[in-house]
């Protein structure tokens, strides 16, 4: 049994809003075991829609479809419902009961148009909305089970929670639980981490191992499969802990930790203050730490330097050294470091230069090249980087980086 889930609105397909309800749909269908073999888009468009929900209900065991339940016009589910089942539309009372009873509510009285909110085809069960005005629809299509619920995000979520997926169990659609769990780890590509992970990510193991990538982050994604919760994470357990002895310092955190997590834990952790002095970042390393609660007690702050002049005149960078290696170099991103904890007295200093691109600097200073540097008690180190990408991609990769210098001298392993 696969579902399919079918997202409706021109909005979406004209490419004016992103379809999130097919992610969010899919992420919760995976944890009680019910696999997804098909996101559709469909425009507010009504024979588009009857041929997209008559190829669903022939080849899904469950469609979900989320949108094209509003009051207006181009909202178009309830009667592509009752076309594709062959039947009339009729008005619930009890659904006119409460889409009247929400606007009283709120102090609003209900247009007529809304009236048409209250209709459903005939053999279908409303879904109570608490959220909004538009009940959803539960009814059997052909040889499927089929929820049409609102496209409002925040709506969709409640109505899925609370009355679908209830639905979904009772029926004994789920087949058991999916349990996902990533390790990120920075500092290797994507194939030189693979082939320390030869024998997990072949295709037939179990639990499944698969890697993605993400602005230099490289992440496996372990997928376990089981009839229970703690079946699932006793196929997890083992093989992330062989990820985390292969991989070592590489591993910098799981599920959605980012570097500048893992960089605020260890300043806390081995109680040093930091500062940053950005070139070609511009401040993306100082807005990433500022992201984590709490990173004020470590984090002091940072000297956005993006002109060579600001160099010299705040971070005591000598403009002979700038005039002989060129701001593109490890001598000026060392002394931008050690410039930066100086005169922000902190125990840590990091540093950017770069070319971001699209211009390259000069034939030696090709677009991508970066130098990230890092300043403590006991003298200062950079290491040299070329990416390729986008000015932005380089820019976010190399603030990554610099964070994984941090991370990397606080572990020790630098
Ligand atoms: P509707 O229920 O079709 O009137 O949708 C109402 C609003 O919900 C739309 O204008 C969108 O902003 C939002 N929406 C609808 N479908 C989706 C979707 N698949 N993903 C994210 N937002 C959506
Ligand atoms: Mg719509």
């Amino acid at each position: 049994m696969k579902c399919e889930i079918l997202s409706i609105g021109s909005e979406l397909t004209s490419g004016q809003n992103l379809d999130t309800n097919s992610q969010w749909l899919s992420r919760r269908l995976a944890e009680i075991g019910i696999a997804v073999g098909w996101h559709t888009t469909v425009a507010d468009d009504l024979d588009a829609n009857i041929e997209a929900f008559r190829i669903a209900s022939r080849r899904a065991g469950l469609v979900l479809a989320t949108g094209g339940l509003g009051p207006t016009q181009d909202d178009l589910t309830r009667e592509v419902l009752a076309r594709v089942a062959g039947v009339e539309l009729v008005e619930n009372a009890e659904s006119l009961r409460q889409i009247e009873e929400m606007f009283r509510r709120r102090n609003r009285t209900m247009p007529q148009r809304n009236r048409v909110q209250a209709l459903f085809p005939a053999g279908a069960v409303p879904i109570p909305n608490e959220h909004g005005t538009a009940p959803g629809i539960w009814m059997r299509l052909g040889n499927c089970w089929l929820a049409a619920m609102p496209g409002v995000p925040s709506e969709m979520h409640a109505m899925f929670e609370t009355q679908v997926r209830p639905r979904l169990l009772a029926l004994g659609l789920g087949g058991g639980v999916l349990v996902q769990r990533k390790i990120n780890t920075f500092g290797l590509g994507e194939s030189a981490i693979e082939e320390k992970l030869l024998d997990l990510t072949r295709r037939d193991h179990v639990p499944e191992v698969g890697i993605t990538v993400h602005d230099a982050v490289i992440s496996l994604r372990i997928l376990a499969r089981a009839p229970t919760l703690a079946e699932a994470q006793a196929q997890i357990v083992p093989v992330e802990q062989t990820i985390r002895q292969r991989l070592g310092p590489l591993v910098f955190g799981a599920d959605e930790e980012e570097l500048q997590d893992a960089v605020a834990a260890l300043l806390e952790s081995k109680r040093q203050s930091l500062a940053t002095a950005e070139g070609v970042t511009a401040g993306l390393v100082a807005a990433q730490l500022s992201s984590v609660p709490g990173i004020s007690a470590w984090f002091r702050g940072g000297i956005s330097a993006y002109d060579n002049r600001l160099k010299v005149e705040l971070l005591g960078v000598p403009q002979t050294l700038i005039d002989s290696r060129g701001a593109v170099s490890a001598e000026v991103a060392e002394a931008m470091a050690v410039g930066c904890r100086t005169h922000l007295r902190t125990d840590l200093a990091v540093s950017t230069v770069g070319v971001a691109g699209p211009n390259d600097g000069g034939p030696d200073k090709p677009v991508g090249l970066v130098y990230v540097a890092l300043a403590w008690s006991g003298g200062v180190s950079s290491v040299r980087f070329s990416w390729t990408g986008s000015r932005a991609e380089v820019q976010r990769r190399t603030a990554k980086l610099a964070l994984n210098q941090v991370r990397l001298h606080l572990l020790g392993k630098e």
